[in-house]
């Protein structure tokens, strides 16, 4: 089970993600600044962050740029969560070393897609065999 960690200030924007992030299979652990999102992302070692930009404390940007910076922490995959849907904002987020970005608000089913997609892109060749629980779902 890929392990999921949540870094959002926003009470209703992190039950909402932890609780559908949970009904799509995955542990979901959660922070609710910068500065806790780093530690957590240490000691729980996730295989994925979504990174709220918006936090008190430390920023979305700056915990990016720390937990990449840190080499127990560089590999972990980050997906910025912004507010505005502002020009600039997605640049400012990879070029804080963010791997992906949604703008809020979160449309779920394409925000999985990007979370599949990272973890899928982490452990490379080794994922095997055909994904059967696709069989039948259509439009
Ligand atoms: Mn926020």
């Amino acid at each position: 089970m890929s392990k999921i960690l949540v870094v959002e200030d926003n009470e209703l924007n992190r039950d909402m993600l932890t609780r559908r992030l949970a009904r799509k299979g995955f542990e979901a652990v959660v922070a609710l600044d910068g500065r806790q999102g780093i530690a957590i992302a240490r000691s729980e070692r996730p295989d994925l962050i979504l990174m709220d930009m918006s936090l008190p404390v430390l920023d979305g940007w700056e915990a990016t740029r720390q937990l990449k910076s840190d080499s127990t922490t560089r590999h972990i995959p980050v997906i910025a969560l912004t507010a505005h849907a502002m020009s600039g904002d997605r640049e400012r987020a990879l070029e804080a070393g963010c791997d992906d970005y949604d703008a809020k608000p979160i449309e779920f089913a394409g925000l999985v897609k990007k979370i599949e997609g990272l973890l899928k892109k982490e452990t490379g060749e080794e994922e095997k065999g055909d994904r059967s629980q696709e069989t039948g779902v259509s439009g």
